[in-house]
């Protein structure tokens, strides 16, 4: 109640942006009228745009499902960058709240154990200061009330830039990186990130967990590269 307070006096004297257009919104808005989120249309496969029982993917992912609410271009875009300067509690707030929504439609009757993000390399985290998918993480647990089982994967080895290799360079490269840092024996976790493009990362990730044990891994992450991208 007195952190309402606090933000409803705070939002007088500094007045509060859209996450997406920054126009002046009312103080416990996150989205002003004129801005309607790129929402990605429902139940459709992230990597062939197909309606999911139709899917006509023939990579075989370690993870059982993967979703996302939003179109990764335009405004959301520029959220998803603006996160990735900031650890802005607001755009994560508005993200999470899009994830809630997906992760409610998508997988209805899966009942999650733990949340847990996409561990960022350790050498970039120290250079941002935090993850990106961390925070994402944290405010998706707040809504669903599924426990956020923190930094449950590790990541090493040599720092690459991914956005500068192909589509296959980039699942060689991650394929190893990737460690648990507890038992997930049994466990259904639902991994977190801001971005999927190819999906190397979370497969990588999925594999890891489904190798220790995991019951059922599945994928959530904010935006999804225009399907043109990621097609070979
Ligand atoms: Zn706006
Ligand atoms: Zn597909």
């Amino acid at each position: 109640m007195r952190g309402e307070l606090f933000d409803r006096m705070v939002s007088l004297v500094f007045p509060k942006g859209c996450v997406l257009c920054g126009a002046t919104v009312a103080y416990d808005d996150l989205v002003c009228s004129r801005c309607t989120p790129d929402r990605r249309e429902e139940h459709t496969c992230l990597f062939c745009g197909n309606p999911i029982n139709r899917c006509l993917c023939e990579t075989r992912w370690d993870f059982d499902g993967a979703a996302a609410p939003l179109h990764y271009r335009a405004e959301t875009r520029g959220a998803v960058l603006q996160l990735k300067k900031l650890p802005d509690r607001r755009i994560a707030r508005y993200l999470a709240e899009e994830m809630y929504r997906c992760l409610r439609r998508e997988f209805p009757d899966v009942a999650f154990d733990w949340i847990t993000e996409v561990p960022m390399h350790p050498e970039k985290l120290q250079k941002r200061g935090f993850n990106q998918g961390e925070l994402l993480a944290a405010q998706l647990a707040l809504l669903s009330g599924v426990f956020h089982r923190m930094r449950l994967l590790t990541c090493s080895g040599p720092l690459e830039y991914q956005h500068t290799l192909s589509r296959n360079e980039r699942f060689a490269a991650v394929r190893d990186r990737y460690a648990l840092a507890g038992s997930v024996r049994g466990k259904t976790i639902l991994l977190v990130d801001d971005v999927l493009t190819t999906g190397a990362t979370a497969q990588a990730c999925a594999a890891c967990l489904k190798e220790g044990g995991a019951a059922k891994v599945y994928v959530l992450t904010a935006a999804a590269t225009p399907l043109s991208h990621i097609l070979p």
